[in-house]
């Protein structure tokens, strides 16, 4: 019995670090917009920008598991405020270059210290 609890340890850690949880993680961490109050969402992206999908698509969630292409992740805030795309299309970003993180956590972080605004 003992040894069964010492086995199931391991993979509950690894789940609980999984890329999944770390974007779900990272999005419930990010503070509201302070021109519009709206939350931005973090995408998944490949490692050239091709979206994938939000937390709640399987295609995101699928690709997260198996990033075949490499994987980014950009900020999304497609509102009519001053800092949004607008576009719900777009990505955050202007000019050509759009913000792209290595982890989702990267990508809270900047948004959180309003490094993107
Ligand atoms: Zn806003």
């Amino acid at each position: 019995m003992a040894k069964t609890e010492k086995e199931e340890q391991p993979v509950r850690k690894i789940k609980h670090r999984s890329p999944l949880r770390k974007l779900i993680a990272a999005e419930e961490s990010l503070v509201p917009c302070p021109f519009c109050k709206d939350l931005p969402r973090i995408g998944v992206h490949d490692d050239e920008g091709n979206f994938k999908g939000f937390a709640e698509n399987d295609i995101a969630r699928e690709y997260l598991e198996d990033p075949w292409s490499g994987l980014s992740f950009r900020l999304w805030h497609p509102s009519k405020c001053p800092v949004g795309t607008d576009d719900p299309h777009s990505s955050m970003g202007f000019g050509g270059y759009n913000f792209q993180y290595p982890t989702a956590e990267a990508a809270a972080k900047d948004w959180n210290t309003r490094a993107v605004l």
